[in-house]
């Protein structure tokens, strides 16, 4: 099932999640809803606050190739638990903040630990887009997003934009 989107700015989009102590069947659901509203989108990660729970979840999926077979993850309690010094640079955006697209720096690589739907403790070292989704999308969970970035002048001028667009949408 789709859930809505939250769009910036909104207050929960601003707020640090609390962790997954206990991976129920209701938390569970909310992943499968999230992954279904992602590739709905279509977009290549999406984090719980951005569906208004304020829960450390993140799920991902940044196969790109036609024709290569999906690879949805699904992340309770994702960290960075090591990232490569070397950088590298890629534009990004949001389903939060849809048009809007800003270059970000981040590590070229990341190692991440997890617990999967079933559990399981995971572990594994993502690179290329695979790292910048996976910051990015664990970012959601500390209330960050990629316009926290860039500097003020741009930022602010994106914000006031949404916020447009969100009066408008409101209007109907
Ligand atoms: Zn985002």
């Amino acid at each position: 099932m789709k859930r809505p989107i939250l769009l910036h700015p909104d207050p929960r989009l601003k707020k640090a999640c609390a962790p997954v102590d206990d991976l129920t069947d209701e938390l569970r659901a909310l992943a499968d809803d999230m992954l279904a509203t992602m590739y709905d989108a279509p977009g290549v990660g999406l984090a719980a606050p951005q569906v208004g729970v304020l829960n450390r979840l993140i799920v991902l999926d940044c196969v790109k190739e036609e024709g290569e077979a999906p690879r949805p993850l699904i992340m309770f309690n994702p960290q960075v638990v090591a990232a490569s010094e070397e950088e590298s640079t890629y534009e990004e955006g949001c389903l939060s903040i849809p048009e809007h697209f800003a270059d970000v720096t981040r590590p070229a690589e990341v190692d991440v630990r997890w617990i999967d739907r079933s559990g399981a403790e995971q572990n594994e070292r993502f690179a290329g887009l695979w790292a910048t989704c996976v910051q990015h999308e664990i970012d959601h969970l500390e209330g960050k997003l990629f316009i926290d970035y860039l500097k003020p002048l741009r930022r602010q001028m994106i914000t006031r934009k949404m916020a447009k667009l969100k009066r408008e949408l409101a209007r109907g």
